[in-house]
């Protein structure tokens, strides 16, 4: 027998996320209601994903459920803000309770392990679509934005981009030949990407500005190089990528996967000269996994160079997964 959808709530959604003592009002009421720390500014995300267009029909429920909150909360540490609360709006074709079971573990145990509680949402009937709005907080005035950039400040990526894309072109049956560990950590990272919380918290102290990579290394740098009225220089050898992706599609390719996949859900930051030495002492880069990838100028437009000259990277020239 189908659920109802008060039943549906209360079983799934009511104790989905972590508890806080800041929500005195949670799922259940018309609203709720949150005591927003003292001397903090509310910071805001929201993100949507649809089935066949974000991920495919088929992929996992937990995956689905782990992706729709990962987004938001790349959003919010690119921000450095510390997330607190989310709300959920869920459209589903049908009451299908082993999908939602996974769908809900997945969500929740990503909002437990950052203390997220959920505290609302919306839920509908039609084809599948999810909506999650993450509410954060960061101290004010605002530490890191996208346009705070200057010519000369050095540009780091987190983690290894293009894992993911290659992760997605897995499952879309694109790419094959991998070894078991290679495929399994691709696809890993594609269906459980992990957002920089704890790292862009920090990083509210050295960054002068930072953007999340969902769309593609090169395009997200550029976006925050535009912002803040710059231009990028990335040095190729420099982008960092994962061994088991150079196993599955070569060094080069990897590294041109690493600039143009999506579905990174890294942070990509600019620090100026003059605290890169403390950034690097503070934060070691192989203990919290980033790397120098290049500097911003004041020459507008983006540049990759690879041994000293400047590599042709416009989206189209790469063939991804042409052997
Ligand atoms: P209303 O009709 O007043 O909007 P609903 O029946 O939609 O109330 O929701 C009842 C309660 O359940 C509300 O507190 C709402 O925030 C919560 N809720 C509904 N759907 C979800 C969901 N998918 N995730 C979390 N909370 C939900
Ligand atoms: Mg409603």
């Amino acid at each position: 027998m189908a659920l109802t959808e008060r039943a549906l709530i209360e079983r799934y959604f009511r104790e989905c996320g972590a508890r806080r003592s800041d929500v005195p009002l949670g799922v259940g009421d018309d609203a709720s209601l949150i005591d927003v720390p003292p001397g903090m500014q509310l910071v805001a995300a929201l993100d949507t994903l649809v089935s066949g267009v974000h991920f495919l029909p088929h992929s996992p429920a937990s995956s689905v459920g782990h992706r729709a909150l990962a987004v938001n909360l790349s959003d919010i540490a690119a921000m450095g803000a510390q997330p607190a609360w989310a709300l959920l709006g869920l459209t589903l074709p049908g009451v299908d309770e082993t999908w939602l079971e996974a769908f809900t573990s997945g969500l929740g145990a990503l909002a437990r392990k950052h203390n997220v509680a959920l505290v609302g949402g919306d839920t509908t009937s039609g084809p599948l679509c999810i909506t999650v709005q993450v509410l954060g907080y960061a101290p004010k005035p605002p530490a890191m934005l996208r346009s705070g950039g200057l010519p000369g400040d050095v540009l780091f990526v987190t983690g290894t981009p293009g894992d993911a894309a290659a992760g997605l072109a897995l499952e879309k049956g694109e790419l094959s030949g991998l070894t078991e560990d290679a495929a399994a950590w691709l696809r890993g990272r594609f269906l459980y990407p992990t957002p920089r919380i704890e790292l862009g918290i920090k990083l509210r102290e050295y960054a002068s500005a930072c953007i999340d990579v969902s769309d593609g290394l090169l395009g997200d740098a550029g976006k925050l190089a535009e912002a803040s009225r710059c231009g990028v220089v990335i040095d190729f050898e420099h982008v960092p990528v994962s061994s088991h992706l150079v196993s599955a599609v070569g060094d080069a390719r990897a590294r041109e996967l690493a600039l143009t996949g999506g579905d990174d859900y890294e942070l990509c930051f600019a620090v100026r000269p003059e605290k890169v030495d403390r950034l690097t002492r503070e934060l070691p880069p192989g203990q919290w996994n980033y790397r120098r990838i290049g500097v911003l100028r004041s020459e507008p437009g983006s540049v990759v160079l690879r041994g000293g000259t400047v590599m042709d990277v416009s989206h189209s020239g790469f063939d991804h997964f042409a052997r």
